[in-house]
């Protein structure tokens, strides 16, 4: 299989073609340096992405609270994510970084939020 990917390391965002079979890349061409290497064949092999919402809160002002993955989820496992972010519901006060779900589908990943919400 080939895929081209657009590298997001930095702005120049080359177009990098690999080509491989399942996790295993056999050839890498239209990088512009190790970094972008790296990131295209880990994208081919285990592609995965931060993942950025709302969940509902209740006691505040506000009726959504913006929160984040902590760190990248596999990108197969986000539809089940959103799935259990979508049936949270949080209670005000909630502080910036707070976990709103721990180890979310067993990826090990924190869903936390970006913004503190004061009670009403
Ligand atoms: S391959 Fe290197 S130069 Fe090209 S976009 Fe990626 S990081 Fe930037």
């Amino acid at each position: 299989m080939k895929k081209e990917i657009i590298c997001t390391v930095c702005p120049r965002g080359c177009h990098i073609m690999v080509e491989g079979a399942g996790d295993t890349v056999s050839s890498v061409e239209g990088y512009a340096c190790k970094r972008g290497l790296e990131y295209a064949s880990a994208e081919f092999a285990h592609p995965v992405r931060i993942l950025t919402t709302t969940v509902k809160v209740t006691g505040a002002q506000e009726s959504l609270l913006p929160v984040r993955s902590n760190n990248p989820i596999p990108k197969e496992k986000l539809f089940e994510c959103m799935d259990v972010i979508r049936a949270i519901e949080v209670k005000a006060p909630v502080n910036c970084y707070d976990v709103i779900v721990a180890d979310i589908c067993g990826t090990g990943v924190n869903i936390v939020s970006t913004k503190t919400v004061e009670a009403e």
